[in-house]
């Protein structure tokens, strides 16, 4: 018998393209152009050897025969064949032209969380240094920016989770509010297993029984946009069962009195009405989360997508806080990222109003540390610049922004109000797009720059628990393509600022962003790429190399100058847009376990697309009935803005008031065709998760 070669073994340690969990990969043994196979890294604290279908995947796209290996020039309406010479002299010119014509701050930029650190901090640089606008933004806007905002108002400081992942194991009851990561971030799971496993409960707050409300031993089905009414409820039975810790509440934070006058507005009665959820549910979680040794409260996008997102946010930050949560073991408030470098795309100088190491760009002596860093004047340093959604929405002659470059965001896809979103990116002069692949926002690009995927690239991510990781790089890129790093050298060069981007590798731009960092709140002054792989990854703040990083935050004090942490009165309001008697249903979007974000890539991957093919809506059974939908059904939706075509999936499992659709998919499928622009007034969030919409069509 003749045996069988064996596979090489898988060896290179790496992480995962997709979700802010970024899973511990081993990819190829170094002698392949393009490794067809991952395994789960089983030394990966995270992760522990786990992935989801999108990880085991991953690979699958690296030598795609769609996959774009040469620049694309538009000439007579149609993108075609450049060299990279002269596409990259198109981008610089209309950069130029832009400027000369109508100011620094007519050309945009939009970035992404799935970006490295290292490539986030050079395109913030990049546009502020050799282009000189203020307007940067990126797509974590749409994903982290309610529970950044409120977990720096309250705690000082915002990282996703405040303590590390195996926390949640020894936590006697968690609950989650707006989040569904049994299927976002399957491998999570495992310590939930663990947590119950060891007699902990878990609890889920959401208006369809997800796949992580089938886990849970209490599940509260609320009303879409409710979440902050219902967490004042719960305060209000906290502080009525006499659950308040007051000697933390004195002794660690400020502000509890008014949030105590406001929650006591909120009688249980007064909650059902408008949450749905009855009192003696709400009276035995308050009794859980009040009564436990260790507590969780983690919340997901579903609460916080909202025009009151970072109120709500603050709503699960008091109730936290005055149970006296935050800062003991396994226990607290924390936000479960969505995004790959979610967290660190946010850290460090791709958002309007940041700059890196969580400085403040209105800030001057923040902008003075910048400055010296990057050899600039603080006066040559643009202001705040305008918000993921308004960046858009001023595309085109109306709103000024002339020129667009786009670096990995499918904002035609991923943006709310797509209908206005399209015709404000065809009224550009000029859109620069650096992808992979064709999607719905190259279709309006006059250039397309095609980029290194994940595994041909180095450089760090920061995963939601706030650890520092590295991407290395276990693929040859295909002839044609550039990194990320090699495009904004090259237009650095073409626009007369050569000396500020002339770095050879990402570890070049790792040391400068380093000290740019140093002494910011998103200290990465100590870490290094040979501490990340001797430690397992580094977490910030971390100052020094001496110091060992910061897995647990606010054991002794929050970030604030006193120490303490703050509590915001918040209120319940209504939603942007409330259903009503034209537009009668509640319509709220989400995830699919086999997608990811604009699903441009994963929609590609054969065995996911087989797997979810097409994007259901899901509607209940009463609902379905009045309107003769059967499963398989035909649905086309209208919003006051645009309609949207699904396939029916009637189950009692989302609410009878509310339909839910994923929003992976783009064209007549975009459920992001029926989300409105309204924002949040302090995160400037679009209100993803609630708009008001109507049944107009069904058939078969
Ligand atoms: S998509 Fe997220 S959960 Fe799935 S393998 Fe990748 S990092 Fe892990």
């Amino acid at each position: 018998m003749t045996a069988l070669p064996l596979a090489p073994p898988l060896s290179i340690r790496t992480h995962c393209p997709y979700c802010a969990y970024q899973c511990g990969m081993l990819v190829g043994d170094g002698s392949s152009d393009a490794p067809a196979g991952v395994q789960g890294d089983p030394h990966f604290p995270v992760n522990n050897g786990q992935l989801c279908i999108k990880g085991w995947t991953a690979t699958t796209l690296l030598r795609h025969p769609e996959r774009v290996t040469t620049p694309l020039v538009k000439h007579r309406g149609e993108l075609r064949s450049a060299s990279w010479d002269a596409a990259l002299d198109d981008v610089a010119d209309a950069i130029r032209r832009t400027k000369a014509e109508y100011g620094a701050d007519a050309v945009g930029f939009f970035g992404s969380g799935a970006l490295t650190n290292e490539t986030a901090y050079l395109l913030g640089k990049f546009a502020r240094v050799a282009v000189g606008t203020a307007n940067i933004d990126y797509n974590g806007r749409y994903c982290m920016s309610s529970a950044a905002a409120g977990g720096n108002r309250a705690f000082g400081i915002d990282r996703g989770l405040p303590f590390p992942i195996d926390d949640l194991e020894r936590a006697d009851v968690i609950l989650l509010v707006g989040a569904n990561p049994a299927d976002t971030l399957p491998p999570i799971t495992q310590w939930f297993e663990r947590q119950k496993k060891a007699g902990g409960r878990l609890a889920v707050i959401d208006p369809r029984k997800t796949a992580t409300a089938k886990l849970a031993d209490l599940f509260l089905q609320t009303t879409p946009g409710t979440d902050l009414t219902l967490a004042n409820g719960l305060l209000y039975l906290a502080i009525e069962e006499g659950l308040v810790n007051e000697e933390y509440v004195a002794a660690r934070t400020n502000g509890f009195d008014a949030v105590r006058r406001v929650a006591l507005q909120y009688h249980p009665a007064h909650v059902e009405r408008l949450t749905g959820v009855g009192e003696p549910t709400l009276r035995k979680l308050v009794r859980w989360l009040g009564t436990a040794r260790s507590a969780m409260i983690l919340s997901g996008r579903g609460a916080e997508q909202h025009t009151k997102g970072v109120d709500t946010v603050h709503a699960f930050i008091n109730l936290a806080l005055a149970l006296g949560l935050p800062g003991k073991p396994s226990s607290g408030w924390g936000c479960l990222t969505g995004q790959g470098n979610g967290q660190g795309g946010r850290e460090h100088g791709q958002k309007a109003d940041q700059l890196p190491g969580y400085r403040l760009i209105e800030v001057e002596a923040h902008r003075q540390h910048i400055a010296d860093v990057w050899g600039v004047e603080p006066d040559s340093l643009p202001r705040k610049g305008k918000s993921a959604f308004e960046l858009l929405d001023a595309c085109g002659p109306s709103g000024g922004i002339r020129s667009l470059f786009v670096m990995g965001s499918n904002v035609a896809v991923a943006s709310p109000d797509l209908n206005r979103i399209d015709s404000r990116l065809s009224s550009l002069d000029h859109l620069t797009v650096c992808d992979s692949f064709l999607n719905d926002t190259t279709a309006h690009a006059h250039v397309v720059l095609p980029v290194y995927q994940w595994a041909e690239e180095e450089g760090t991510m920061t995963n939601l628990e706030g650890r520092v990781i590295r991407r290395r790089r276990v693929a040859r890129p295909p002839t044609g393509v550039r990194g990320d790093l090699d495009v904004l050298r090259e237009l650095a060069e073409r626009l007369g600022h050569k000396d500020k981007f002339d770095f050879a590798a990402p570890a070049d731009v790792f040391e400068e962003f380093r000290r740019a960092t140093a002494g910011g709140t998103a200290d990465y002054a100590g870490i290094t790429y040979e501490r990340i792989d001797r430690e397992d990854g580094v977490f910030w703040p971390c100052p020094s190399e001496e110091h060992p990083g910061t897995p647990r935050l606010f054991t002794e004090r929050f970030h604030h100058t006193d120490g303490r942490a703050k509590f915001f009165p918040v209120e319940h309001r209504a939603a942007g847009e409330e259903p009503d008697a034209g537009y009668p249903f509640f319509f709220t979007t989400g995830r699919y376990r086999e997608h990811y974000n604009s699903g441009a890539q994963t929609r590609l991957v054969g065995v996911l697309a087989k797997a979810k093919p097409r994007p259901v809506l899901q509607i209940h059974p009463a609902a379905a009935g009045r309107h003769r939908i059967g499963a398989g059904s035909k649905v086309t939706l209208e919003s006051r803005r645009g309609r949207a075509e699904f396939a029916a999936d009637v189950t009692p499992e989302i609410r009878p008031d509310t339909l839910f659709a994923p929003f992976h998919w783009g064209g007549r499928e975009a459920a992001n065709r029926l989300v409105g622009g309204f924002l949040d007034p302090v995160s400037r969030m679009p209100e993803f998760k609630l708009a008001a919409v109507r049944i107009v069509g069904a058939a078969g």
